[in-house]
């Protein structure tokens, strides 16, 4: 049987503590056995024995604005270049003790948030996102693959936020809810033709299902 190491992981918390990541969670990649095959841990790594997800809290609506350099023709997202750069420190501190780990991209990806649901990080709620303790559903989420065998969560399955409430499913403007469970094409559809402008070159797309949900923290 394999012994999940208990120290590296407990040293690893305190890095990720050390370099501002808001949440950190574990997966074990055998739960990962329902998604398709390139959307597993081991697309990314041959023999890959965690999962690391880490979660940036969105204290500022403009840190999920997306900006577009249209002579590089290059798309920035702030909450997932911060993701991104604590990823690649993490990678490091993990290289420099031995372990492989390789940052998995957006897409073709993990499910991030089915992934922080199988570290324990939250259940899934009704508005189809992730629903942490400390930060609601404002949260964005990234994610690597290592070969440490890390100290991993135990899936959450049981949603004990949502009970009654239908706010997000009511407040959603384009009624993405409206056959009793999230429509991504529906919502997609109304998110790129609803564009929030913040100048010329940066949009924020639709976030009412988060903003709307008692659990999250507003977001001042
Ligand atoms: S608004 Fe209500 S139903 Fe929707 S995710 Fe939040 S708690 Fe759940
Ligand atoms: S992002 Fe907007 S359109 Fe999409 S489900 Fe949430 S509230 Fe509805």
């Amino acid at each position: 049987m394999m012994i999940r190491n208990e120290i590296l992981t407990r040293e690893l918390i305190k890095y990720c503590n050390n370099i501002n990541v808001d949440l950190v969670g574990f997966a074990n990649p055998k739960f990962f056995n329902k998604y398709r095959p390139d959307n597993r841990p081991q697309a990314f790594l041959e023999n890959p024995k965690s999962v690391i997800i880490i979660g940036l809290h969105l204290y500022d609506l403009l840190l999920d604005a997306w900006s577009k350099d249209e002579k590089k023709n290059m798309n920035y997202h702030f909450a997932d270049s911060i993701l991104v750069n604590q990823c690649y420190k993490i990678k490091n501190f993990l290289a420099k003790k031995g372990f492989k780990s390789k940052i998995i991209p957006y897409k073709p990806g993990l499910y991030l948030k089915d992934a922080a649901a199988i570290a324990g990080m939250g259940p899934i709620g009704k508005n189809n996102l992730l629903i942490t303790e400390e930060y609601g559903s404002q949260v964005r989420l990234r994610a690597l693959v290592t070969d440490a065998l890390l100290f991993t969560g135990k899936p959450i399955h049981d949603n004990k936020y949502c009970k009654e409430c239908e706010i997000c499913i009511k407040t959603c403007p384009a009624n993405a809810f409206s056959e009793g469970k999230y429509n991504k094409d529906v919502c997609l559809e109304y998110c790129q033709s609803n564009l929030d402008k913040l100048s010329d070159r940066t949009v924020l797309w639709c976030n009412i299902c988060i903003e709307c949900c008692p659990i999250s923290k507003k977001v001042k």
